[in-house]
């Protein structure tokens, strides 16, 4: 295979050129409204894995992440700094560590939430952030990023573009749907290139935010005029570093290459899946993915119907993952589809016009092959938090880590005692201290649900714009046309 390959990027909808890492990561999606996805995906030989599982996170990301990036965007020393930079101010010495629940029964916990605002997206934002600030400092040039947030996006980008001089970053959310805790995340950081926006008067919270947002990035005159860029979950580089913290915790379990792990991942828009399915692809042995699904249930409908479709909206408390079209399925359709970009043609229209689109026999055998899915209700979440709790030396999960442990186990039937199953954490319980309280039945919140930086953040004050949602567009646009000029005044 051409190792160039794997540093090309297509469109899952076939139909424009090929185009390198820096253009894919600051495009988002391609010009034809499709997903990037490499040309081809690597396939790791045996005796490299080894070599792998010896390596610490950041030596282990370089390796990963080169066969992707060609030398002449970014060169090692260059990509070894920018990784250094993006995980320096995680707590845990090992970035993502994996833990034993209790000791009987080979189910283990990976953290991903020891990031500067814990949560998993702290994993590849800080990252991506870095990589688009290095190749916009290359060429002098400026951008905007743009997003809307109900949860630990918004906290993520905001960390991650602070302090950034060729970025300003704007993060919208809806007053009212999003925790104090994640909106002072937000708005208590004072670095003047991060501007939050609460938007009063959102009915359906945040997909009001994503209607103005699309607009926004399908105006092109005004993408230009306001440089706008986009860091959503759809973007290849987050995709593809999510990919490296199955290698790791694969490597942290295991004795040696021989042993087969089952991974359970709390699935939102199916973006860290993702990163398993590629590690996986990549050679790593992978026995499989359980998909734990809130009971929003759509990646499990899929499974089991061979359809995607749009659903109705459900509230729970693993709030992250109530998403109802988990965009990064269309990279997971491409590629058990046989990367068949007319196949994907086919169904995305289908899903616009009709609503769902009917996937074929074979491509749904492809995926089932290696997936399986749980749907976890609230009460089941609640439910496992508690337990898990009292049983294993008061180790609190947060609701979404909870619905991935909670799939574990009630996966465990089905697969073997011996195979090790490991449950994707992907917040910390300091994010979501209502739901402990309710959880663990209780008036005050327990010590491992506290943190010091959402304590400090509720000491600071607020640092933020409001808009009421009718003038949103005009508002925005102003308000971000002033922080350029300003900016070109300098
Ligand atoms: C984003 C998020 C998820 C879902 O990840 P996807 O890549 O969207 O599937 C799960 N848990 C938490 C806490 C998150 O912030």
């Amino acid at each position: 295979m051409n190792q160039n390959f794997f540093k090309q990027y297509i469109s899952t909808l076939g139909t424009v050129d090929e185009v390198d890492f820096e253009t894919a990561i600051k495009n988002g999606f391609a010009s034809d409204g499709g997903l990037f996805v490499p040309k081809a995906i690597p396939k790791i030989k045996k005796d490299e894995l080894e070599r792998w599982s010896e390596l610490e996170f950041v030596e282990l990301a370089s390796e990963i992440l080169s066969l992707y990036i060609d030398e002449s965007l970014i060169n090692r020393d260059d990509l070894i700094m920018l990784l250094n930079n993006s995980y320096k101010e995680f707590s845990h010495p090992k970035i993502a560590p994996v833990r034993p629940l209790g000791d009987k029964d080979n189910q283990y916990v990976l953290e991903l939430f020891h990031g500067p605002t814990l949560s998993f997206k702290d994993m590849a934002m800080g990252f991506l952030v870095n990589c688009l600030d290095y190749f916009l400092t290359k060429k002098n040039e400026h951008i905007s990023l743009l997003l809307a947030t109900t949860g630990d996006t918004g906290p993520a980008a905001a960390y991650a573009s602070k302090g950034k001089k060729n970025i300003d970053c704007w993060i919208l959310y809806p007053k009212g749907f999003i925790s104090e805790e994640q909106e002072r995340q937000i708005t208590t950081l004072e670095e003047e290139n991060i501007h939050a926006v609460g938007v009063y008067g959102c009915k359906d919270g945040g997909d009001d935010l994503d209607l103005v947002i699309s607009e926004f990035f399908s105006n092109e005159k005004l993408k230009k005029s306001l440089s706008l860029s986009s860091v959503n979950s759809i973007n290849w580089c987050r995709v593809l570093v999510q990919s490296i913290h199955y290698f790791y915790a694969y490597f942290q379990v295991t004795k040696d290459l021989e042993e087969r792990i089952v991974f359970s991942v709390p699935t939102g828009a199916f973006g860290n899946l993702f990163g398993g399915y590629l590690a996986r692809a990549m050679g790593l042995p992978i026995e499989s993915f359980i998909s734990s699904n809130n009971v929003n249930a759509v990646i499990h409908n899929i499974l089991k119907k061979g359809v995607f479709s749009k659903v109705d909206l459900q509230q729970t408390f693993s709030s992250a993952i109530d998403i109802v079209v988990p965009y990064n399925v269309w990279r997971w359709l491409y590629f058990a589809s046989g990367c068949d970009s007319s196949k994907i043609r086919s169904w995305t229209s289908n899903f616009k016009t009709k609503g769902y689109a009917k996937l074929d026999q074979q491509t749904l055998m492809n995926m089932k092959q290696h997936f399986s899915s749980e749907v976890i209700t609230d009460a089941e979440t609640l439910e496992t938090m508690n337990q898990i709790y009292a049983k294993y030396g008061n180790y609190l999960l947060d609701p979404h880590s909870a619905v991935a442990v909670a799939g574990a186990y009630k996966a465990r039937d089905r697969i073997s005692n011996e195979i090790k199953i490991i449950s994707l954490a992907t917040a910390h319980p300091a994010k979501f201290p209502k739901t402990i309280i309710k959880a663990l039945n209780t008036n005050n919140l327990p010590s491992e649900g506290l943190h010091y930086s959402i304590k400090n953040a509720s000491e600071f004050c607020q640092n933020l714009r409001t808009c009421q949602y009718e003038h949103l567009s005009n508002g925005l646009i102003r308000s971000m046309t002033k922080v350029n000029e300003k900016r070109n005044q300098l």
